[in-house]
């Protein structure tokens, strides 16, 4: 694997850097509600006007088409000029909401959703997860009945991230009547301003509410909204979850080296201390990480469960960095607003996208050839 840049890799790196020391916000992002919304679409449409939108996506779809080892050149700068967070509400349309529509949508999906999601103009949240269905998204219950033209769609999804100020979700739904597990679902795109549909945000224990529950009560959705074919919805759903594995976690990744820097500063440790030693660890790690990123990246042929290794590798890493934070701050770690905040909300690091234990299933049935655990 050849990682030396060449001179075309940093003119890249070096617009990359210009842009945004020249357009990033000041001041730091609205953390909820539809402050952050407004927020993050502004960003969103300035990146647009920039031509630095859209990174991954195709170029026939309004995107840079940009190859995986760009994609991350572009993330080293972003999360060193400190730019707003890239898992913001834009996150989910801009990272598997319109990748799916691209890959599996039709031609009227795509004319209609793509341009405003690039623009910033619509906002995605996802809806999959269940009350009993998360880990195993099989067992999801919601239902759509199909009637003419609609599809009638019943029952609750839960953690659905920015549910209160999106205006569209992925939602995976069982729509063949007697199916079970992964027959007879489908992936359709719900307007959240239709009737019959209920948002209630739930508040996280950093005192944030990232998510919500979202109730649906006889809500009619057009079968034109099905993306890929009706029933089918399992295969759709992979393809979603494979773009969201890519690029999920990869600024965060990328950020932590720069938390671990900020950290080494604020600690300002004597050189041989405990605290020193400490922070050097996760220097070290931080630097693996990143290793393991662009490795992840660049594998030729592609090796899609790599990625739960670096997934694991950096949740597990986040929560002892913010740990570390808390330590060094001592008391005054309750006041501080930022690590303090951080610091709670890493704990989800191991449970969003697929938690720890789901990922060491993986890497030990995928990667490392262990027999698979017994099914129920
Ligand atoms: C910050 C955050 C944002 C999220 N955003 C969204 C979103 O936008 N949309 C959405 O649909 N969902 C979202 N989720 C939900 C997320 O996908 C689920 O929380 C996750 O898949 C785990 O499901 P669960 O919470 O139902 O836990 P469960 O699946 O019930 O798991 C409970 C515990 O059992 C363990 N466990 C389960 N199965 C196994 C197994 N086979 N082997 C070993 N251990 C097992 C788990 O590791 C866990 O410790 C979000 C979650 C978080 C934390």
């Amino acid at each position: 694997m050849e990682l030396t840049p060449t001179s075309e890799d940093e003119a890249f790196r070096r617009a990359a850097r210009d842009w945004l020391l020249a357009n990033r916000p000041a001041g730091p992002a609205p953390r909820e509600g539809r402050a952050s919304r407004d927020y993050a679409t502004d960003w969103l449409a300035r990146c647009h006007a920039g031509g630095w939108s859209g990174l991954a996506w195709p170029s026939d779809y309004g995107g840079q088409g940009l190859s995986p080892e760009r994609l991350i050149l572009w993330y080293e700068e972003y999360v060193r000029a400190r730019a707003p967070s890239a898992l913001d509400c834009t996150f989910v349309a801009l990272n598997h909401a319109g990748p799916t529509v691209i890959a599996r949508g039709t031609e009227a999906q795509k004319a209609f959703h793509l341009p405003r999601i690039l623009e910033g103009r619509s906002i995605w949240c996802q809806g999959f997860s269940e009350p009993g269905a998360g880990s195993d998204l099989a067992s999801l219950r919601t239902t759509g009945r199909v009637e003419g033209d609609v599809l009638v769609v019943n029952g609750q999804k839960i953690w659905s991230s920015y549910a209160d100020i999106a205006d569209y979700q992925e939602l995976l739904i069982r729509t063949e009547p007697g199916s079970s597990r992964h027959k007879g679902l489908s992936w359709v795109i719900c307007d959240m301003t239709l009737p019959g549909i209920t948002v209630r945000p739930i508040e996280n224990m950093a005192g944030v509410t990232h998510f919500a529950e979202v109730f649906y009560d006889d809500v009619r959705i057009p079968l034109d909204n099905v993306v890929g074919d009706l029933h089918d919805g399992w295969s759709v759903a992979m393809t979603t979850l494979a773009f969201e594995r890519r690029t999920a976690a990869l600024a965060l990744q990328l950020e932590l080296s720069v938390k671990v820097e900020d950290l080494i500063a604020l600690a300002d440790a004597p050189a041989g201390s405990a605290t020193a030693a400490r922070l050097a660890d996760l220097r070290a790690e931080a630097a693996a990480i990143r290793a393991m990123t662009w490795r992840t990246a660049l594998r030729e042929p592609a090796t899609p469960f790599d990625g739960s290794l670096v997934r694991l590798s950096f949740a597990e890493l986040a929560q002892k960095v913010h740990r570390a934070a808390m330590d060094i701050l001592g008391p005054a770690g309750l006041t501080d607003g930022h690590w303090s905040h951080d610091y709670l909300e890493s704990y989800s690091e191991t449970i969003a996208g697929g938690t720890a234990e789901i990922q060491r299933n993986i890497i030990a049935e995928r990667v490392l050839g262990l027999p698979r655990e017994p099914r129920a």
